[in-house]
């Protein structure tokens, strides 16, 4: 079988090479190619051509194949969706934002978390991805727009901290002089709160972000929205969250859907405010994605508005998402979930 050579660090690449009977240096050399996103070994033009035919018989160049794009008239919002050798598809989205591109990438095919309201969950695991195949996400977006990423956020279907290993492979890959050169601080990381990894997670990239999804001022109605809950819930999570904000000396940004008639009243806003009470950080509120199918509603502006009202008030910095891309809809996975219908 051939060897997956864009999932490969620096290191691990300056090994392989080893082991195919050529100079360490090289290694730079292959890695920047691949980090440029060239789909063949042949498009390394500054190596010598016996070590292209050897790369050729032992390792294949993971790329992923555009399968849908949909592109928002109104601020450029590109929507992917990608094709994988697996037959399996994920979503991925282009954003403008004043501070630079921003790019939502996938961590797995499908998910195992189940949240209620989400469609990723609804077909569940496909597999984890590989780092090539988080990487070849960034990649194929900078081809295709012809701009540079500037942000990465790991918010795509899939929980991150369920692919651990390849998600740090991932990080290692971008982070990588030779390669894309991406600061860690410009990576975002967001998890339904699974708590043994966010604590590794603070020791292995402490410079990372990490959104939580909270989504409920409770475990009452956080159980009923993520099943997550039952074995981490609220306050060892929030317990977790206060140590990782020590830890790190970064704030925690705490995603919260707006779901009409579940968490949206201004008691569960006061009952919000109060266990965040004194965290370094910041709600972002987000009004529901309604999943075709679902049975949850989201609400309106002036519902948000309160809401954010209410936290603020309570000395809580909270923001309501902006919504990018609203002519091309569809919640998170839902592009995913029409290639199967
Ligand atoms: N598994 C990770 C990351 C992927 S989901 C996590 O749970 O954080 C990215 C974000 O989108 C999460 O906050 C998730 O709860 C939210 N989300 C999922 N479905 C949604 C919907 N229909 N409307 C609004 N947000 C949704």
């Amino acid at each position: 079988m051939k060897t997956d050579i864009k999932s490969m660090t620096l290191k691990e690449l300056g090994i392989f090479l080893e082991s195919l009977g050529e100079k360490k240096y090289r290694a730079g050399q292959v890695f920047s190619w691949l980090s440029k996103g060239v789909e063949e070994f042949d498009q390394m033009t500054n190596l010598p051509f016996s070590l292209r035919e050897k790369l050729k018989e032992s390792a294949f160049i993971e790329t992923l194949t555009i399968e849908k794009l949909q592109t928002s008239q109104k601020d450029g919002t590109r929507k992917y969706l990608f094709g994988l050798k697996s037959g399996n598809a994920i979503e991925s989205v282009f954003m403008k934002y004043r501070h630079g591109n921003t790019v939502c990438i996938s961590s797995q095919a499908g998910c195992r978390m189940n949240c209620a309201f989400c469609a990723s969950g609804a077909l569940g695991l496909a597999h984890d991805l590989s780092a090539a195949e988080m990487l070849d996400q960034v990649l194929s977006i900078q081809r295709d727009t012809g701009e540079k990423v500037n942000n990465i956020v790991i918010m795509g279907t899939g929980e991150p901290f369920d692919n651990y290993d390849n998600l740090c492979r991932f990080l290692e890959i971008i982070h990588e002089k030779e390669g894309l050169n991406m600061g860690l601080r410009s990576v975002t990381v967001s998890t339904c709160g699974l708590i043994p990894q966010m604590e590794q997670f603070a020791r292995d990239y402490p410079q990372v972000n990490l959104a939580v999804s909270l989504h409920a001022p409770n475990d009452a109605i956080r159980d009923t929205l993520m099943p997550v809950n039952r074995s981490y819930p609220m306050n060892e999570l929030l317990t977790a969250c206060r140590r990782h904000t020590e830890k790190t000396g970064r704030r925690i940004t705490f995603e919260y859907a707006l779901i009409q008639g579940i968490n949206d009243g201004e008691v569960h806003a006061k009952e919000l405010a109060k266990r965040l009470s004194g965290m370094l950080c910041h709600v972002n509120l987000i009004p529901l994605n309604v999943v075709e199918g679902g049975s949850f509603s989201g609400v309106e502006r002036k519902v948000a508005e309160r809401f954010l009202a209410v936290l603020e008030s309570k000395g809580i910095q909270a923001t309501i998402r902006r919504e990018l891309g609203s002519d091309i809809g569809g919640a998170c996975g839902q592009l995913r979930l029409s290639l199967k219908s």
